[in-house]
């Protein structure tokens, strides 16, 4: 149960500034001897020796299973196919539902290939819908990421980089043009960095971090830092909830930034999952905790009628190491596992079978995709796309050209006074490279992501000709100008005094 401070170190988990020195980690339970729980109870006693209880368990289950495939699958619901999607931009009805899970790595879903069941629910909107099988975030650090993922701007031209920067006015928000098009505008988060301080509010009507509510009996949090965010990602679901209750008689986009996956943490039936005992597979408790989040809303959704109307997007700002690359948690390099988020489109419609995008995007293409599929104006000169013509390619069987995925880092985001020390990453046609800007020669990293999704060998000392082209690339994407100008700001003292309380700020 150690953990150490390092000071000038952006942090063992990035966020929080602490190295673990042993595979232990702090433990947050609010009442350890919490009550036995419906299933605990349902498995002890007499009835338990009984075969008719298996039989009965058993049918029970089935029809459960049976009920909750059902339940995504709404009758009401019309099964349509790519080629509607273009019918979409006509419809003056649609609601958009955003949901940012902080800290998801994409190899940790089901749907993406991961063994253990960690989200059903999600799994099935991809089923139904269309799911990208490989996105990328622009960074691994959220604020920069989320700036990035909301204008469509690569991280240098954002210039939101570092723990003072900020989302000028100047920038063109989606919910901007949500608003301006006469849809309510709500976003709910519980990770400070996209705090309406942060410029992340513009354009939202509302936009707040859910009320306090108090926290279930045995709710853990696992997290290997010195302290955590209050509260739990369900005040975000009732939040939610509350939301598109009131909100159901008028089209709306609604935001919500989900933390307890980046927390560790869950609700106490969830540690009853058989997933061991380490750092990771309460790691994978708590995604499993936050799917069931997301089934309570959309089992919501599915009772107000609004399924058939909304578009609804699972999405990440970035991933979570476990020393596949010796660091544990974000926002300190550019490898995958950082970057490789889940994508998944929802539509107003089931698609049978779902679809799969398999080639490269990014998290910046999410928003010119959105506003295109709904017919709203385009944000002004994105580095992000409309994947709407690579969704039809995947449908029809065609290929279509690779996307770069760049992605960038200042290591010395946290810190006060910290030099600037850029790390730049990018990828193409199954390549990558990534490097120290202030030291190319000896940071220098180069990948065959094709042969080695991992990242475990680096092919710099051969010097293969494919590195060249790729650096001047990289160096073109970072050297940008920003596009929509700067902004730092000061932080108020109760604002610095929250986030230094969770390591986020080295003073
Ligand atoms: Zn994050």
């Amino acid at each position: 149960m150690t953990t150490e401070k390092l000071g000038h170190l952006p942090g063992a988990r990035g966020t929080h500034n602490t190295r673990l020195v042993s595979h232990e980690c702090r433990v947050v339970v609010y009442n350890p001897r919490f009550s036995q729980s419906w299933l605990e109870k349902s498995l002890s006693g007499r009835i338990y020796d009984s075969p008719r209880f298996f039989y009965a368990l058993a049918a029970l289950l089935l029809i459960a299973g049976a009920l909750s495939q059902l339940r995504i699958s709404i009758p009401t619901r019309p099964i349509g196919s790519v080629d509607e999607i273009a019918a979409l931009k006509d419809r003056e009805d649609l609601n958009v539902i955003f949901v940012l899970i902080d800290t998801l790595r994409a190899d940790r879903l089901g749907s993406y290939g991961y063994e253990r069941d960690t989200t059903p629910l999600i799994d099935e909107l991809g089923r139904s819908g269309i799911r990208f099988a490989e996105t990328h975030a622009q960074s691994s650090w959220t604020k920069t990421s989320m700036a990035s993922l909301w204008t469509g701007l690569f991280p240098p031209r954002t210039g939101v980089l570092r723990y003072d920067d900020a989302v000028p006015p100047k920038a063109t928000m989606p919910a901007e043009i949500f608003r301006e098009a006469g849809y309510a505008t709500a976003g709910i988060f519980r990770n400070g960095w996209v705090g309406a301080n942060f410029g992340f509010n513009q354009g939202f009507e509302t936009y707040v971090k859910p009320q306090k509510r108090e926290v279930k009996e045995g709710f853990e949090k696992h997290v290997p830092g010195a302290a955590t965010v209050p509260g739990t990602d369900s005040e975000v679901t009732l939040a939610a909830l509350e939301f598109v209750r009131n909100n159901a008689h008028q089209k709306f986009l609604l935001y919500l930034h989900y933390m307890d996956a980046h927390q560790y943490a869950y609700e106490a039936e969830f540690a009853q999952l058989d997933y061991g005992s380490t750092i990771s597979d309460s790691y994978d408790r708590a995604i499993r905790w936050t799917d069931a989040n997301i089934d309570q809303l959309v089992a919501e959704l599915e009772d107000l009628d609004l399924m058939k109307k909304t578009i609804l997007v699972i999405a990440s700002d970035h991933g979570e190491a476990f020393r596949e690359h010796g660091i544990e948690g974000h926002a300190q390099d550019l490898h995958i596992e950082a970057l490789r988020v889940p994508l998944i489109i929802n539509l107003p419609f089931r698609i049978d079978g779902g679809l799969t995008v398999e080639p490269v995007t990014r998290n910046v293409d999410i928003w010119p995709t959105i506003l295109d599929m709904v017919g709203l104006p385009p944000l002004p000169s994105t580095d992000g796309i409309s994947l709407i013509p690579m969704i039809q390619a995947a449908a029809e069987g065609s290929s279509t050209e690779e996307l770069e995925s760049f992605a960038f880092l200042d290591l010395g985001w946290g810190q006060r006074n910290s030099d600037f020390q850029p790390l730049a990453a990018l990828q193409h046609e199954g390549r990558k490279v990534m490097v120290e800007l202030a030291e190319p020669e000896e940071t220098l990293m180069a990948f065959d992501v094709d042969a080695d999704p991992g990242e475990r060998k680096n092919l710099k000392g051969g010097r293969p000709d494919w590195i060249e082209p790729l650096q001047a690339k990289m160096a073109e994407h970072s050297e940008a100008e920003t596009a929509i100008g700067s902004l730092q700001i000061e932080l108020d003292e109760m604002y610095r005094a929250q986030l230094e309380a969770l390591g986020y700020v080295v003073k």
